[in-house]
């Protein structure tokens, strides 16, 4: 109980206004609010201390030439003194920097100086007051009125820093006119506690307003900086800590490991089972992460499910490793989401101050590559920044900016990939792929470019110019053979893809039916809705649908079902290894099997030897499509290659 009371005079001298009914707060909040306080109150010292020292010459000189002459210049030379010291002090403490938080013992010591200067002041009316003239009294009344009065007024931020100047004050004016024999003490006496009082009021409903006009500006400050879902930094705010925590590192010559998570398959999540339900995983795996860090460590989430982790201090690699792992065993449980288990893949890219980088920017830059090599390279869930995908990155950025006018420089081709049919050993068609010819680069894989256009958008521009220089092509061949254009995940969410290919069939006069177009599975689990919609119209129009690499992704049968499909191919992998792995053998024939109950038709992929085709004939695979088969070729090459159409299978016969 005592050291409850004892920290509450403390609290009170701190000038807290809690002590007066006021708003509270928590500590960090109240230095800040010290220090704003206290910025106004050295504001106005130096004139205040101007002002005293002039009252205090004022009054020697109203008692020059009387006995008291040498008493007065004794008091005044000591707030003379104290005045020119303190406010010369606040002077150059007003110039240099505002600090952003100031200790309870600064003010504290404010507050005691104010004791000291009011109690000096207040000594004035009983040293003088009962044997002046009424001339001195009236000046003795003026000068102590006046002091009080500006004392309120410029300790008005901190009120028991007003209350420390002006009860002395109040005291010895009491002090001095009780002395004084006369019937008038007790009115003046009711009037000085009026003023008083009125005083305090004033100053303390000044004080409480400046303290909570500074809560809530700090509180919507803090809101600006935090994310609303899961109550952690937001970019902004994670922005500035960055920043600061870089400058600390680089002053105090420390490292400094920035690590960039995110949740790879978040996207999915949301698109299958509900905002709601993704939110809901969000918070759990902001709580996860904060469980999983150190207090020193600082997160935030930066957007969707990408969240970022600061950590000074040991930077050693094998610790950062090992917060790293940390981090990814949290999020590898499974998140009990209403009831239903969801799984999260996650990555985390890392980069070191000084080693990687010594500006935000650039810090950022390497662990968005580290982060992108663990995302999408397959090179394992956490990947340290290295030079050489400074390289990679810097080929991407080249990448990026010439496929934008790869298409008007007619870089872009197409090369066509036969299928045959196994029942007659027919070529039935080709797959159209594209190439990309650069001019300094060489050629460019597709699995290189195409993830690029379609994050950038280019890939609608280069997916339409496709689908038409495809149907012109085909168009020319015998109208028994097809043409299959891949359609990326992107294109699907454009509404104009439809029209787009309903003119294009109309301008090269192809046959709606002699159109294939291929998705991947990943293509339906992000935009079911707007693939089965996309893939209803297209059927509507006769335009066939065939799921491409089947077997790779969450290889969901109900696909199969739910969708208007007319083909399915079998990804390579399987093909690759089905002569040699009874599951792979076992996995091929029931596909086939199920598939030809639905009347959907199979293409295996990627067949590379005799031995698959024979085993894909026994199985009753319906089209193979593979190096054995044929390469893709430019589109020059096919009419040479139609007229031996069947020529590899009779040769292997
Ligand atoms: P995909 O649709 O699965 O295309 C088949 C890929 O396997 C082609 O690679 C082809 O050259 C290769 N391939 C064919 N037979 C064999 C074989 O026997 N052995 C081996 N090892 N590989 C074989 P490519 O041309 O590099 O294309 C890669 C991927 O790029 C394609 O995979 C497709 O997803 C995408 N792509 C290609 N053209 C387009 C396009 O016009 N639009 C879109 N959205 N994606 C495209
Ligand atoms: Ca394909
Ligand atoms: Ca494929």
């Amino acid at each position: 109980m005592q050291r409850l009371s004892a920290a509450g005079v403390g609290d009170l001298l701190a000038g807290d206004l809690r002590a007066f009914g006021g708003p509270s707060t928590v500590e960090p909040l109240a230095g800040r609010i010290r220090a704003e306080q206290i910025s106004i109150v050295l504001r106005n010292t130096p004139l205040v201390m101007v002002a005293n020292i002039l009252n205090a010459a004022i009054f020697v000189m109203a008692l020059w030439g009387s006995p008291e002459q040498t008493k007065a210049m004794l008091w005044a030379s000591g707030i003379i003194a104290a005045a020119a010291v303190v406010g010369l002090r606040a002077r150059s403490s007003f110039q240099s920097v505002k600090p952003r938080s100031v200790s309870r013992r600064t003010t504290q010591n404010l507050v005691r100086n104010a004791f000291l200067f009011g109690t000096w002041w207040g000594a004035l009316p009983v040293l003088f007051f009962s044997g002046a003239t009424s001339a001195v009294q009236v000046v003795i009344t003026c000068l102590s009125a006046g002091m009080i009065a500006g004392g309120a007024a410029s300790f008005s931020t901190i009120p028991i820093a007003a209350v420390a100047y002006t009860l002395p004050i109040f005291i010895g004016s009491a002090v001095a006119i009780a002395w004084v024999e006369d019937a008038v003490n007790l009115p003046v006496a009711i009037l000085i506690i009026t003023y008083a009082t009125t005083l305090l009021r004033a100053v303390l409903a000044h004080g409480f307003e400046f303290t909570q006009r500074l809560i809530s500006q700090a509180e919507s400050e803090r809101a600006i900086r935090r994310d609303v879902l899961t109550r952690l930094p937001n970019r902004f705010s994670f922005n500035e800590r960055l920043e600061n925590a870089i400058v600390n590192a680089t002053q105090f010559d420390q490292k400094l490991a920035l690590l960039l998570f995110n949740l790879d398959n978040f996207k999915n999540l949301n698109d299958r089972f509900g905002r709601a339900m993704a939110d809901a995983l969000l918070v759990e795996a902001a709580a996860r992460l904060r469980k999983s860090t150190r207090e020193s460590d600082s997160i935030a989430r930066l957007e969707g499910a990408e969240f970022a982790i600061i950590a000074p201090g040991d930077c050693r690699p094998d610790r950062i490793r090992s917060l790293a792992k940390q981090i990814t065993d949290a999020m590898r449980a499974p998140f009990l989401i209403e009831g239903r288990e969801l799984y999260c893949k996650v990555s985390i890219g890392v980069a070191f101050v000084p080693s990687d980088g010594s500006d935000a920017n650039q810090l950022l830059r390497c662990v968005d590559t580290a982060l992108h090599r663990a995302t999408t390279l397959g090179a394992g869930p956490i990947q340290f920044f290295s030079a050489s995908d400074d390289e990679a990155a810097a080929r991407r950025h080249a990448l990026e900016r010439d496929l934008a006018s790869a298409l008007a420089n007619d870089q872009l081709s197409l090369a066509f990939q036969p299928f045959l049919d196994l029942g007659s050993d027919r070529i039935r068609g080709f797959e159209a792929l594209l190439r990309w010819h650069h001019p300094t680069l060489g050629a460019i894989p597709p699995s290189e470019f195409i993830p690029i256009a379609e994050e950038t958008g280019l890939i609608h521009d280069i997916g339409q110019w496709a689908v038409r220089t495809a149907c012109l092509a085909a168009a020319q061949w015998p109208c028994d053979l097809r043409v299959a254009v891949n359609l990326s995940v992107v294109q699907l969410k454009n509404k104009a893809l439809l029209d787009g290919i309903r003119t294009t069939l109309s301008e090269a006069g192809l046959e709606p039916r002699r159109l294939e177009v291929e998705i991947t599975e990943s293509v339906l689990i992000a935009n079911f809705e707007d693939a089965i919609a996309l893939l209803e119209s297209l059927s509507f129009l006769s335009v066939t649908v065939a799921l491409d690499d089947f077997g790779t992704g969450y290889s969901s049968l109900t696909y199969l079902r739910k969708l208007p499909l007319s083909r399915l191919k079998i990804d390579r992998s399987f093909v690759q290894d089905m002569l040699t792995d009874a599951d792979c053998a076992a996995i091929v024939r029931s596909l086939i099997d199920l598939a030809h109950e639905l009347r959907i038709d199979v293409t295996a992929e990627g067949v590379e030897t005799p031995e698959q085709l024979d085993y894909l004939r026994r199985v009753r695979c319906d089209e193979a499509q593979g190096y054995l088969i044929g390469k893709p070729v430019p589109v020059d090459e096919i009419p040479a290659l139609l007229r031996g159409r069947s020529v590899r299978s009779e040769a292997r016969e």
